[in-house]
C-alpha cells in the first residue's frame, strides 16, 4: 500500500477502447452506477486506441454529462497493451484498476478488488475468471495453450485465470510506467513484480456489443511478445533442435559411408530429399526465431514512443466540444 502518496483522486479505471462505440453506451451506464456507489473520488480513463467508428466522439457526448470520465485519444491503433501502457500514464489514481470496455469484466466487481486492497493490504488485487463458458472454444484453447506455454517459460507465478482486469496500488503502477521495454505484457509482468496480491474471482460474461477486437494475428503478435519478452528460452530450443538435427546427420553419414565401403550403392533420393526439406525447414524456424529477438532489440535501440497521445480531455481543453 503507498504511504505517502498524496492524490486527489483515490481510484482511476483504465478503459482501453478500439472500435467501442457499440459497448461504450453500456459500459458507461453500468459502470458508473458502480463508482458513485464506491464513496471514493474516481476518475475513468477511456483510451481511444486509434478508432475507426464514433467511438471518441460517443464519449465526449457521454463526458458531457459526467465530467470524471476523461478521454484520452491516440494518434492511431497500438494494440491493447500498448493502449493500456498509456490509460496506466494517464492515471493519477492511488489505486488503478484496468477493465475491458466490452463489459466482459463486471465493474460491480472494482468494489470487491477495492476493499480487498484495503482489507488485505496488498498492492494488487486479481480479477481471476473462474468460468470461461462465454467465451468460444477457440478461444478457450488458444488460451489454453498460450497460459500453458508461458507458464513454463516466463515462471509458475502465471495464473491461466487471470487476465488484464485487475487492481494495483500506485507503488505498482509507478513501477510499470517505470519499465523501460517496449511492449511489456502486463498480465505477465505484473505478477513476477512479486508485490502482495489478492484474488477476487467473477464470471466472465459475454461481450455486450460489437465484436472481439482481438483477431487471430493479434492473438499471435500478443504471443510473440510474451515468448520473446520473458525468456530466451526458445532460442535455447533452437540450439538442442541444431545439435539433435547434427546428431541425426552424423549417423546418416556413417551409414552413407558403411553402405559406400561395402559397395552397396543405393539411390538415396528419398532420403535426400527428406533430409533437405528436413534441415531447411529446421534452419528457417531457427533464423526466424533469432529474427524475432534481433527485431525487438532493433525496436528498443531505436526507442520510439510506443503511443503518441492525441488530446486528453484534461489536459487539452479544445478537445472537449462534443460538437465536433
Ligand atoms: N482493444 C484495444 N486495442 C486493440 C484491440 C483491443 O484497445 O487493438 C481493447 C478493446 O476495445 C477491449 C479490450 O481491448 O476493451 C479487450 O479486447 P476484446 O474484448 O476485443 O478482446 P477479447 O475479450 O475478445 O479477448
Ligand atoms: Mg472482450
Amino acid at each position: 500500500m503507498p504511504q505517502s502518496f498524496v492524490s486527489p483522486v483515490t481510484l482511476s479505471v483504465v478503459t482501453p477502447m478500439y472500435n467501442e462505440r457499440e459497448a461504450v453506451d453500456h459500459f458507461v451506464g453500468r459502470l458508473r452506477p458502480v463508482l458513485d456507489g464506491l464513496g471514493v473520488t474516481y476518475e475513468v480513463v477511456a483510451v481511444d486506441d486509434g478508432s475507426r467508428d464514433a467511438t471518441v466522439s460517443r464519449l465526449l457526448q457521454l463526458r458531457a454529462d459526467w465530467s470524471a470520465l476523461r478521454v484520452v485519444a491516440l494518434r492511431r491503433n497500438v494494440g491493447h497493451q500498448a493502449a493500456l501502457a498509456a490509460g496506466l500514464q494517464s492515471a493519477r489514481g492511488e489505486f488503478v484498476v484496468s477493465i475491458d470496455a466490452d463489459l466482459q469484466d463486471p465493474p460491480e466487481v472494482i468494489g470487491e478488488m477495492l476493499a480487498a486492497a484495503h482489507e488485505q493490504r496488498v498492492d494488487v488485487v486479481y480479477g481471476v475468471r473462474g468460468d470461461r463458458s462465454t467465451d468460444t472454444v477457440f478461444k478457450r484453447r488458444t488460451a489454453g495453450i498460450y497460459y500453458w506455454t508461458m507458464r513454463r517459460l516466463a515462471g509458475p507465478w502465471v495464473s491461466d485465470q487471470a487476465g488484464d482486469f485487475r487492481l494495483m496500488s500506485r507503488a505498482v503502477v509507478d513501477v510499470l510506467n517505470a519499465l523501460p521495454e517496449q511492449n511489456p505484457i502486463y498480465r505477465l509482468v505484473v505478477p513476477s513484480l512479486g508485490f502482495a496480491s489478492a484474488e477476487v474471482s467473477y464470471v466472465r460474461a459475454e461481450r455486450v456489443a460489437g465484436e472481439t477486437k482481438y483477431p487471430l494475428s493479434k492473438m499471435i503478435k500478443l504471443t510473440l511478445d510474451s515468448l520473446t519478452s520473458f525468456s530466451a528460452a526458445p532460442l535455447r530450443i533452437a540450439t538442442w533442435l541444431g545439435i539433435l538435427s547434427f546428431l541425426v546427420c552424423l549417423g546418416l553419414i556413417v551409414s552413407g559411408l558403411t553402405a559406400w565401403a561395402m559397395g552397396a550403392v543405393v539411390p538415396g533420393w528419398t532420403s535426400l530429399y527428406i533430409a533437405v526439406l528436413l534441415l531447411g525447414g529446421i534452419q528457417l524456424i531457427c533464423l526466424g526465431l533469432l529474427g524475432e529477438y534481433i527485431g525487438r532489440i532493433y525496436a528498443a535501440t531505436q526507442n520510439r514512443p510506443r503511443f503518441l497521445v492525441a488530446f486528453d480531455t484534461d489536459k487539452d481543453a479544445a478537445a472537449v466540444d462534443p460538437a465536433e
